[in-house]
């Protein structure tokens, strides 16, 4: 397929695979890593799943494709205890998600000696609810993906294939926050109000999301209870402010949180204002550099104070 105006060329997909099969192979041959984390095909018709490989023979299961859209850096926080158990990694990521993995090292999740980084050039993955082999376009493209600025993932051990010219996708998110920000407070409450009533408390933002790694959430606790469990108005609204002001300054805005919540909650929408104020009050941009620490996790006599009236 080649590229019309709104549609992206997928032909790197293939290239990369056959590429990162040969890669995984080698880094398992040669005791490079004890094991690759990765993607293999799904169930379901064009999908793609999470996988661990240790045998070399399995690298041909390897893929990368559209479908690929789970941040792999969740496997290798300390909480993973069974896939550190296997011996040093080997993890396959896209440029948003070597974000997530520069987040991890700075809290000292994960040394960078103790890991292999296979990056592979990425022109976008499916939306939430794409399926199959559909068209990479403007109907399907991930929203972050409109206004990726990290096709190239920086800082990894290899880096396989180069993205074709992408076309110029209208941004959504960027509107959406301009939206947001366009509100009164009570509009905006009200705004938040609204979305975290629907939320069923599945969690499933929590387990897909890499900085969500305590062993026990505070949300899960009953002795004391510190949330309300229950999806009701007060519980929600709780578990989402806990989670927001957790994940401030170190989320990646990997926007798997969005993606995996089946109530279709604009939880990066929450994600990328937070980071917008950070950036704004501290100078603070997560997931740029391995050794920093969060403004919310020190306090500096200089710290701007404004927001507090
Ligand atoms: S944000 Fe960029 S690197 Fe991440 S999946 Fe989208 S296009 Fe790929
Ligand atoms: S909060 Fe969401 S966007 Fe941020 S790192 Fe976690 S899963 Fe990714
Ligand atoms: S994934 Fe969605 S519905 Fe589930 S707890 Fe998170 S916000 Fe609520």
């Amino acid at each position: 397929m080649t590229n019309t105006a709104h549609t992206i060329d997928t032909a790197l997909y293939d290239a990369v695979t056959d590429a990162l099969r040969a890669e995984a192979k080698k880094v398992l041959e040669s005791g490079t890593a004890a094991a690759v984390i990765g993607w293999q095909a799904g169930r379901r018709r064009g999908s793609a799943v999470p996988a661990i490989v240790t045998d070399p023979a399995d690298a041909e299961k390897l893929i990368f494709s559209p479908s690929c859209v789970n941040n792999l850096a969740l496997y290798l926080t300390k909480a993973k205890k069974e896939v550190r158990e296997k011996g040093k990694l080997a993890v396959v990521a896209k440029g948003c998600d070597m974000k997530a993995l520069a987040g991890l090292m700075g809290e000292n999740q994960l040394k960078r000696d103790d890991v292999y980084i296979i990056g592979v050039a990425c022109a976008g993955v499916y939306g939430p609810a794409i399926r199959g082999n559909a068209p990479l376009d403007d109907g399907t493209l991930a929203r972050k993906c409109r206004e990726c600025a990290a096709e190239l993932p920086e800082g990894a051990d290899v880096s396989l294939g180069t993205v074709p010219r992408r076309p110029a996708f209208t941004p959504h998110e960027a509107a959406e926050l301009a939206r947001l920000e366009a509100m009164t407070p009570a509009e905006r409450w009200a705004f938040w109000k609204e979305h975290f009533s629907r939320c069923i408390r599945c969690y499933a933002c929590r387990q897909v999301c890499p900085f969500c790694y305590c062993e026990q959430c505070l949300c899960d606790r009953n002795r004391p209870q510190a949330v309300e469990t229950t999806p009701r108005p007060a519980g929600n609204m709780a578990w989402h402010m806990v989670r927001a002001m957790h994940l401030a300054g170190r989320c990646a805005g990997c926007a798997e949180c969005e993606r995996a919540c089946p109530m279709d909650i604009p939880l990066n929408l929450l994600n990328r204002k937070m980071a917008k104020e950070l950036k704004e009050l501290y100078g603070h941009e997560a997931g740029f550099q391995a050794k920093e620490k969060g403004p919310l996790a020190e306090y500096r006599e200089d710290d701007n104070q404004s927001f507090i009236k």
